[in-house]
């Protein structure tokens, strides 16, 4: 049970749009600007006004959708979503929107992130006689808005909302209005926009930019904000918490072209190159190279800091999928292996500072150490742009289990010796946080530094943790 749960959350995309005959077309475009957020399945559920019907399967967003399908999905609203699992996380029911069909009303939901609580909502909705039909938490989500004894759907869904632990940003949809909600410490981003007269919302801005929508602002934390009609209405379900929101999001997962929070991606990677260039003065080296694609940002702000040369080291191959998602650790070293390949006339008799966003299990940063010193690098000097990642995540980033994480077991240095580098460095705590250079005056910023520092910003359920992971969460 306990793994079931947990081994099923993600990271995803969601994107919604209100008020556009179109809004089937636009969201498979919203979703295309998504789609690094999540491999595994997509869906969008239109509604015409009148009932609501819904599009998905497995695979990118290219596989699910054709334009036959697309013109089928009917209507003037939608939400949709992206989704990333992990190995034996996938199913076609779990695969979002989830759509649910009632007497009193059919609404389908999207969402992203990870509820820390989900175990325990669950087994006190199982006990009262509620099914599941799907593995994922989003379903907990409808099933407590169902239970509500509250008056109209709106307070119905703010009650179930304020009963949520960890972070979500959540879409619904109904045949008469959209609601947007974001947890109350804002651990994911969630954004809206215009589209003329119609409203947007994803989960990064580069989607907005796709579809020519005009940005408007991020929801904030513990805000439900609900579409009709008769245009937006703003509301809470929760007053603001400690704000806290996933730095990864800015080291590694969004795309460099959005902003989140109103902070590009892209300089907020360059400033972290800058300033890990500062932190580790005194590398001699001929050429600088990232890993593409994440790193290319923070290796042109560590060229140009360092006045090393910034070279095209390393070439990705499109269209092979991310390594991570590989379930077994031979198939992922075969997975890196597949993806990259050196340039060897940048590389070779040349003394290479290689710059990647993070370093996980070491796989990666191996790997491509080897590689290098095979076209023929005689030194290989890796800059990571954050800090060491010790403690697991519970808020829908997948690394669930210390176990999985290098830098929990290992120092530095060792590190360094398993990677077969000739020196290693992480980007520091207050380095990471002062690139990102949020306008907050929350702890960090207003960043969740969990994963590097292992101070959760909210509770953490005791059956959300591995047993011998009880330890890293008191
Ligand atoms: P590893 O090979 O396990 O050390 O993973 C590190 C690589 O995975 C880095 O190059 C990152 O760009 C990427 N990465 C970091 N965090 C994640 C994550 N949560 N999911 C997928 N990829 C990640
Ligand atoms: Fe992001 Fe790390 Fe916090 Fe998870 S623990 S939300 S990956 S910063």
């Amino acid at each position: 049970m306990l793994g079931e749960i947990r081994g099923l959350n993600e990271e995803c995309g969601v994107f919604g749009i209100w008020g556009h005959p179109d809004s089937a077309h636009i969201s498979y475009y919203g979703l295309h600007a998504l789609q690094h957020r999540g491999q595994e399945g997509a869906g969008i559920v239109v509604t015409d006004g009148d009932a609501l019907r819904a599009v998905k399967g497995e695979g990118l967003v290219n596989d699910v959708f054709n334009e036959e399908k697309l013109k089928s999905a009917k209507g003037n609203a939608a939400i949709a979503h992206v989704r990333y699992t992990t190995a034996g996380g996938g199913g076609i029911e779990n695969v979002q929107p989830l759509l649910f069909r009632s007497s009193t009303g059919s609404m389908a939901i999207a969402h992203n992130g990870n509820l820390v609580n989900a175990n325990h909502l669950k087994q006190h909705l199982e006990r009262s006689g509620n099914i599941f039909n799907s593995t994922s938490d989003t379903e907990v989500v409808v099933h407590l808005i169902k239970k509500s004894k509250k008056p109209g759907l709106r307070a119905q869904v703010k009650e179930a909302l304020s009963l949520l632990k960890g972070a979500f940003s959540i879409l619904l949809i109904t045949k008469d209005c959209m609601m947007i909600a974001r947890d109350r410490n804002g651990l994911r981003p969630i954004s809206i926009g215009k589209l003329g007269d119609a409203w947007v919302v994803a989960s990064e801005t580069c989607a907005f930019d796709l579809i020519g929508a005009e940005y408007v602002r991020d929801v904030e934390p513990g805000e439900l904000l609900v579409i009709t009609n008769n245009g937006m209405e703003e509301d809470r379900f929760a007053e603001k918490e400690k704000r806290a929101m996933c730095a990864m999001e800015y080291v590694y997962f969004a795309r460099p072209d959005s902003n989140v929070d109103e902070i590009n991606i892209h300089m907020a990677r360059k400033r972290m190159g800058k300033r890990l260039a500062q932190e580790c003065k005194g590398i001699e080296a001929d050429v600088v190279t990232g890993v593409p694609d994440s790193s290319i940002s923070a290796a042109i702000g560590f060229a140009e800091e360092a006045g090393i040369p910034y070279e095209l080291g390393l070439i990705k191959h499109k269209y092979t999928g991310r390594t991570f998602i590989q379930p077994t650790q031979e198939l992922r070293e075969r997975g890196v292996k597949m993806k990259l390949s050196p340039v060897v006339q940048v590389v070779k008799g040349k003394r290479v500072v290689m710059v990647d966003d993070s370093i996980v299990r070491g796989t990666t940063s191996r790997r491509i150490v080897t590689m290098l010193k095979e076209a023929g690098a005689t030194e290989v000097h890796v800059v990571i742009s954050s800090p060491p990642m010790k403690n697991p995540c519970f808020y829908g980033i997948d690394i669930s289990s210390s176990e999985e994480l290098i830098a929990s077991s290992k120092k530095v240095e060792e590190i360094r010796d398993a990677i077969g580098a000739d020196s290693l460095t992480f980007l520091s705590d207050e380095g990471l946080v002062d690139s990102i250079s949020r306008p907050f005056d929350d702890e960090n910023g207003g960043l969740c530094m969990a994963c590097f520092t292992g101070n959760y910003p909210t509770e953490i359920y005791p059956d959300t943790v591995l047993p011998h992971e009880k330890e890293l969460v008191k």
